[in-house]
Order: C-alpha cells, then sequence, then structure tokens
C-alpha cells in the first residue's frame, strides 16, 4: 500500500464506497452509491480496448457529450457485490450495428456500470469514471482509440494520441439512419 497521501489522490472521495483498491494487475470500480462493485484486470489478455465514443446513443445514455470505456473479456470480470442491485435497460433502434445494446445500471443510485452488445459477444463494455483508483484513469485505462469522431462535438478536440475512428468497430446497419418513422 501506498504513502496515505499518494492514496488519498488515488482514491479520492468520489461516491460513497471507501474500500476500492487496485493492485499491480487488477482493479475495482463501484458506483456512486457503493452498492455495486466490480473488479476486473488491468491488461490484456482480460482488458480488451480502452476507447472514447462520441456516438449518439452515448450521448444520451451518460447523459453526457461522450462515453470512456473500457473492454473487459467477460472470463476475467469478478461482481464482488451487488449484482442483484443491476436493472438493465436493452434496445437496438439506435445502435449503428443494429444489434442489442443492454446497459447495465445500479438501481440505487443509477450508475451505469456496463454495457453487452450484441456486436461484442463474451465482452461487457466498463466505464472509465467508475474505476476507484484515479491514477488508472491516466495510465493503465487512458483511451487508446476515439470512435464516432464523426459526430463530435465541435468544442471538443478529441483524445490526444488516441487512434481515431470516424465510425464504430462493427460496420453500420443499412438502415440505421433511416429508421421508418424517419422516412415519413
Ligand atoms: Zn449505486
Ligand atoms: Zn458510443
Amino acid at each position: 500500500m501506498s504513502a496515505p497521501s499518494d492514496s488519498t489522490s488515488r482514491f479520492p472521495l468520489a461516491g460513497l464506497s471507501r474500500d476500492g483498491w487496485s493492485t499491480e494487475d487488477e482493479a475495482t470500480a463501484t458506483c456512486f452509491c457503493g452498492a455495486v462493485q466490480l473488479s476486473f484486470p488491468t491488461s490484456g489478455p482480460g482488458l480488451v480496448e480502452t476507447f472514447v465514443c462520441n456516438c449518439n446513443d452515448c450521448r444520451k445514455i451518460t447523459a453526457s457529450m461522450f462515453a470512456s470505456n473500457f473492454t473487459i473479456d467477460d472470463k476475467y470480470l469478478t461482481h464482488v457485490r451487488g449484482r442483484d442491485n443491476l436493472k438493465t435497460f436493452g434496445q437496438s433502434t439506435t445502435v449503428s450495428s443494429g444489434k442489442d445494446m443492454t446497459n447495465y445500471f445500479c438501481s440505487t443510485c443509477g450508475t451505469l456500470m456496463y454495457r453487452v452488445g450484441g456486436a461484442f459477444p463474451g465482452m461487457s463494455i466498463l466505464r472509465i469514471g467508475t474505476v476507484d483508483d484515479f491514477a488508472l484513469h491516466e495510465t493503465k485505462l487512458k483511451p487508446r482509440l476515439e470512435l464516432f469522431t464523426n459526430s463530435r462535438v465541435a468544442w471538443f478536440k478529441g483524445v490526444e494520441g488516441a487512434k481515431q475512428l470516424e465510425e464504430g468497430l462493427v460496420p453500420r446497419k443499412k438502415d440505421a439512419q433511416a429508421a421508418p418513422e424517419n422516412k415519413l
């Protein structure tokens, strides 16, 4: 364990849980109220990707302008507590691949803990902001990739040093931009 001052800056007061931790190769992610906690590996093969996504879907679901995510192979993801406190909401209408995307929220505080997409079988897409060790946001979890730069808000200049893609990692469903209700 590090010195107290370092520990305070790495684990600032951010939500009600005070039991987040990290080791050389594992760390926790906890919701705002503390009811739900996950643990995950901070390097490969369990850590698959780290990325920022600017898609329209991510704006709405995060109530922000982009999402900062990391993908974990489900074989390496642990639900430390609160799995039965997660609520799900899934749909495929706005997902560019046209496949289902299911969101897992803490039913107490509403924190989006992860998303599971039909286009990414066997993986969960976690949120960098839920990771308790803030030093990891700057290091091992720093986004390596930025998706949907073609829908990035104009006042955000993008993630420095990240590989940029105009769209997502999977091909866009042909009709995604022209859902029946938009054809009227
Ligand atoms: Zn919560
Ligand atoms: Zn997105």
